[in-house]
């Protein structure tokens, strides 16, 4: 997948949803890049914020986009920060 194709497939997965991307485009591209390394060495669009364990089942866990509504990140952010995914990518709207 090119970086553009899943950019947009990410704008796609936030409609009708309570969150956007990260209007800062330099890091969802750095996200992106990330992301896109990790399909080419695991075959798997992987968190590039988060570390594997190397098991099947921590890997699922870890692909982009993931269940990030249970991250403290959201559920509890820094106060004056965003709610947000682990590494920022989707930012609450
Ligand atoms: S924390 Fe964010 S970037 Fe990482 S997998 Fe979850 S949604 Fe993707």
């Amino acid at each position: 997948m090119n970086p553009e194709d899943l950019r947009k497939a990410w704008e796609d997965f936030t409609n009708n949803n309570d969150f956007k991307l990260n209007p800062d485009k330099d890091h969802v591209d750095m996200i992106i890049k990330g992301v896109l390394e990790n399909e080419k060495k695991h075959n798997l669009k992987l968190c590039p914020c988060r570390i594997r364990d190397g098991t099947r089942e921590k890997d699922l866990e870890l692909i982009c986009p993931c269940n990030f509504k249970i991250h403290k990140t959201w559920t509890t952010p820094i106060e004056g920060k965003a709610q947000m995914c682990w590494c920022g990518l989707f930012v609450k709207r």
